[in-house]
């Protein structure tokens, strides 16, 4: 489909392209700085490329968001990797608006013999959820939660949550549901957001790995449904220093090797069943050295304040907001059974962090709480912000790193979070987030913000 002249533009105007077009599909990968690149291959070799991938290097992982590879780097100009398309991660659809479909799979990196590249970002989380099943029996089912603005001409102003919000950008969200629905995604809801000119879009839970997957490509498909419409979907954490933050919330509950919801105690408060409590648990214990890897740009600590309905401090709560755990709402109307409805959302991560390296810092560091067998954490009432560091303490309640060199510090301080990951990884992961944080020195936040919305 060609964008009409004069009612719509494309970010490529394929109108009078009349020519043949050999259907393509892009193998990727999504980096450190959680951006989604990698090769376009013909569609019909796509089977062909299911063993062997294409070719990448280890290199890549050092760029940044602003397309430089950082120096200093662990790996120089040498080497090579194969990027493996994962068949069951393909993502297709022709609803997109745009001239040819939509078509991306997702892809392992591996050396060029096979064995899995110790500081691939998808690896890890496949790993991270197969320790937890090989160690627990338990098995981890998660749905991404996307907040998003949309920016560009035609869009008169609207009230937050308001009907016209979401008609006035039609036939956008309607499109945008058939696409993800063509693709895969099984999306839940898109909805207008409190924020101005901000939407949300949700799919419907599955296992960790597809879930990470899923949050690739709605922001993909979001983003290419949005550009034929002459708009950008910005997935950035603050369109502007106030205003309403771009949120990913990382919904998960757990369920036992029989099938059967492992979250929800009816008898324990709060319903948080022991296993999820100690997951809870180890997640608070570890969060201000993983938030680097899920709040993992600048302006992601724009976001991260009290009173902003993001996440401030180490606190699990029942369906409070300002929880960095959020123990979700179930509803028992007409009978409904809550254990299979019961869910936390971590609520400390955006769309700068890579979502296969945030739901495995989370997994890993739940992992480490059932491990030690930790108690539930206890559940916050009332505002952390409010109370005394005395009150504060009592609780374990800790704030969150303030800043993002402040979160790597955290990070490099936590010798078990660091013992998850191969040390090049690490000094990798810490070259990219060090060398942004030395490229936007002095920058205003306003600045930093208006930046961040055009690359995310
Ligand atoms: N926009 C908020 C955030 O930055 C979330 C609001 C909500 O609960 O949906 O996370
Ligand atoms: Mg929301």
């Amino acid at each position: 489909m060609a964008a009409e002249a004069g009612t719509k533009t494309s970010g490529v105007d394929a109108g009078g392209q009349g020519g043949r077009h050999e259907p393509l599909t892009g193998i990727v990968t999504t980096d450190l700085a959680a951006i989604t690149r990698g090769r376009f291959v013909p569609a019909r070799r796509l089977e062909r490329l299911a063993t062997t991938g294409v070719g990448w290097l280890q290199a890549d992982l050092s760029l940044t968001p602003f397309n430089t590879i950082v120096h200093p780097n662990p790996w120089g100009s040498t080497g090579d990797l194969r990027l493996v398309p994962d068949l069951a991660a393909r993502f297709r659809t022709a609803s997109t608006g745009t001239a040819t479909p939509f078509d991306l799979v997702c892809g392992d990196l591996v050396e060029l013999d096979g064995t899995p590249w110790c500081c691939c970002p998808r690896t890890m989380l496949r790993q991270a959820l197969a320790d937890l099943e090989a160690e627990t029996g338990l098995t981890l089912v998660a749905a991404f939660e996307h907040e998003f603005g949309l920016a560009g001409p035609n869009l008169p102003p609207a009230h937050a949550f308001a009907f016209a919000a979401l008609r006035r950008t039609d036939p956008f969200a309607p499109m945008l549901m058939a696409a993800l629905e063509e693709a895969g995604v099984d999306p839940d809801v898109v909805i207008a957001e409190y924020g101005a000119d901000q939407f949300e879009i949700t799919h419907k839970p599955c296992g960790g790995l597809a879930a990470a997957d899923r949050a690739v490509a709605i922001r993909e498909i979001t983003r290419e449904v949005a550009r034929g419409f002459g708009w950008l979907a910005s997935f950035a954490p603050k369109p502007a220093p106030d205003g309403v933050g771009n949120g990913v919330h990382i919904h998960f509950s757990l369920v036992d090797a029989e099938g059967r919801p492992a979250t929800y105690d009816a008898g324990q408060p709060g319903g948080l069943s022991a296993a999820a409590g100690a997951f809870c648990a180890g997640v608070l214990a570890h969060l201000p050295a993983i938030t680097a890897f899920t709040a993992s740009s600048v302006p992601s600590y724009l976001r991260l304040k009290p009173h902003t309905w993001s996440a401030s401090y180490t606190s699990l709560a029942e369906r409070d907001r300002e929880a960095t755990l959020r123990i979700c709402p179930v509803t028992t109307i007409g009978g409904r059974d809550p254990a299979g409805q019961y869910n936390i959302e971590f609520r400390a991560a955006d769309a700068t962090a890579n979502p296969y390296l945030a739901l495995a810092a989370v997994v890993r560091a739940g992992l480490e709480g059932l491990r030690r067998r930790a108690p539930s954490p206890p559940l916050i009432v009332g505002d952390p912000e409010e109370m005394s560091e005395d009150e504060r303490q009592a609780l374990g309640l800790v704030r969150l790193p303030t800043s993002l060199d402040a979160a790597l510090d955290a990070l490099e301080a936590d010798p078990v979070v660091t013992g998850w990951f191969a040390p090049v990884f690490l000094e990798c992961f810490a070259g990219v987030k060090r060398g942004e944080i030395e490229h936007l020195k002095g920058r205003h936040p306003a600045d930093l913000c208006a930046l961040y919305g055009g690359l995310f």
